[in-house]
C-alpha cells in the first residue's frame, strides 16, 4: 500500500518508520550519536566513496534524524526533508545554496526579523540585492524580475499583520521565469497550508513553533525536490554544520503526531478570542484571516484549510497601555515564539520587530499598539477571562 494514499493524520504518525527494523520498537529509538563504527578499512572507504550505503558520521546522517526528514517530506508533499539546528539554520542554508554573489532576490514586504537581518549581510557581504513586494498581483511580482534574480521568497501569513500572499498565483509567475519560490511557512504548519501542492518548490520551518509545538527546543526544516536538497545535504547542510541533534530530532517526531489535533483545538481557540476580542471596547483594529472582514479572506478560503492560531490586535491607547495590557495578564504568558501549548503574547514594536527601523515598521502595519497572541491550548474561556480583565484594567 502506498503511504501516498494515506490521510494526512496518519502520515503525521507513521511515515518513515518501520517498527521491524528496530527490534519492534513502538517508539523511534533515538540514535544519540556522533559517529558509527565500520567492520573493517574496507567498509569505510566504500561508505566514502558511496558505493555502500551506510552511516559515516551524524553531521551527514543519522537514523533518528532521517525518520523526522522521511515525514515532513511526506506532509508537505516534496520529495525530500531536512533537519537543521534552528529555523535560521534551514534559511540560511537555502538561500546560500540558491545564491551566488550579485544575485537579486524579491521577498514578501514582511519578513521574520532574522530573515531580513540575513538578507542584509547578504547585501552587504556578496552584493545580492533584494525588493519588497505586497505580491497583491502577477504584475506587482513580474515588473520585479530580473535577469539575476535568483528566487521569490514568500512568508504567508505575513508576521505579524496576518496579511496573506496567493501562493499559487506568485508560483505561477515565478515558473514563467524558471525562478524558485521559497515559502517560510512556520505559522500554518502544513496540516493548514502545503504551498508544494500550489506549485511552490521549497518549504521552510521553523520547527520551533507549531511542529515541535511544546516550547522545548529550536530547531529547522526544509522540504523540496530531491535534486536540490541533495545538493544542499551535501553543501551548505554539511559545510556550513547547522544540523539538528538527535534528541531534538525525537522530539519533533513526537511532537509532530498531535500537529492536527493541536491546529484544530488552536484554530477553534483562535476562532471564539478572535469574536470576543473584536467586540471590546479596548481594540481598536483586529487581525486573524479567517474572518469575512479580513481583506484577504478570499485566499485564505483557497489555500488555508483553517485560520491558525495567531491573532494580532491594535489597542486603543498608547504604547504604554500595551505594555500596561501585557503586565495586567495573570496566568497568559509574556513572551515572543508561538505555536506552543501555552499562550503567548507579546509587543512586536518592542520585541520581535525592535531591530526592524521604525519607518520600515510603520510601512508594515506595525504600531506601538500592535499586540500579537499566539493563542494556546488552554480552555477558551479561561484565556479569554484573562485577557477580558486586563484589557478592562486599562483606563
Ligand atoms: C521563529 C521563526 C523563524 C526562525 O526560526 P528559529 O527556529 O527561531 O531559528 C523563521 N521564520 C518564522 C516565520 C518564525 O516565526
Amino acid at each position: 500500500m502506498s503511504e501516498n494514499q494515506k490521510h494526512f493524520e496518519t502520515t503525521v504518525i507513521h511515515k518513515g518508520y518501520d517498527a521491524k527494523e528496530m527490534l519492534g520498537s513502538l517508539a523511534t529509538p533515538l540514535f544519540q550519536t556522533s559517529t558509527y563504527t565500520f567492520d573493517t578499512a574496507e567498509q569505510g572507504e566504500r561508505r566514502f566513496a558511496g558505493e555502500e550505503e551506510g552511516y559515516i558520521y551524524s553531521r551527514l546522517g543519522n537514523p533518528t534524524v532521517k525518520v523526522l526528514e522521511e515525514r515532513i517530506a511526506a506532509l508537505e508533499s516534496g520529495e525530500r526533508g531536512l533537519a537543521f539546528a534552528s529555523g535560521m539554520a534551514a534559511v540560511s542554508a537555502i538561500l546560500i545554496a540558491l545564491t551566488k554573489a550579485n544575485d537579486h532576490i524579491i521577498c514578501s514586504s514582511g519578513l521574520y526579523g532574522c530573515t531580513f537581518g540575513l538578507l542584509m549581510m547578504m547585501k552587504d557581504k556578496y552584493n545580492i540585492t533584494h525588493d519588497f513586494s505586497a505580491m497583491e498581483t502577477k504584475e506587482e511580482v513580474r515588473k520585479l524580475i530580473k535577469p539575476e534574480t535568483a528566487c521569490i521568497y514568500v512568508e504567508t501569513p505575513i508576521n505579524p499583520t496576518m496579511k496573506l500572499i496567493d501562493l499559487q498565483m506568485v508560483a505561477e509567475v515565478a515558473h514563467e521565469y524558471d525562478i524558485p519560490v521559497v515559502v517560510d511557512n512556520t505559522f500554518s504548519s502544513p496540516y493548514i497550508q502545503r504551498p508544494i501542492e500550489l506549485g511552490c518548490d521549497v518549504v521552510i520551518h521553523s520547527a520551533t513553533k507549531y511542529i515541535g509545538g511544546h516550547g522545548d527546543l529550536v530547531a529547522g526544516l526544509a522540504v523540496g525536490k530531491k535534486d536540490f536538497l541533495d545538493s544542499v545535504a551535501m553543501t551548505t547542510q554539511k559545510d556550513i554544520g547547522g544540523i539538528i541533534s538527535p534528541f531534538d530530532a525525537w522530539l519533533l517526531i513526537r511532537g509532530l503526531k498531535t500537529l492536527p489535533i493541536r491546529l484544530d483545538r488552536h484554530s477553534d481557540n483562535a476562532e471564539k478570542i478572535f469574536e470576543k476580542l473584536r467586540r471590546h471596547s479596548k481594540v481598536k483594529n483586529i487581525y486573524y484571516p479567517n474572518d469575512e472582514t479580513h481583506p484577504d479572506f478570499s485566499i485564505r478560503k483557497k489555500q488555508m484549510k483553517r485560520g491558525g492560531g495567531i491573532i494580532s490586535f491594535e489597542i486603543d491607547g498608547t504604547k504604554e497601555d500595551a505594555q500596561q495590557l501585557l503586565n495586567n495578564l495573570s496566568f497568559l504568558k509574556i513572551a515572543v515564539s508561538l505555536g506552543d501549548a501555552e499562550t503567548l503574547i507579546e509587543h512586536p514594536a518592542t520585541m520581535t520587530h525592535a531591530v526592524v527601523p521604525e519607518k520600515s515598521r510603520e510601512e508594515m502595519g506595525i504600531t506601538d499598539q500592535l499586540i500579537r497572541l499566539s493563542v494556546g491550548l488552554e480552555a477558551w474561556e479561561d484565556i479569554w477571562n484573562d485577557l477580558e480583565q486586563a484589557l478592562n484594567k486599562l483606563s
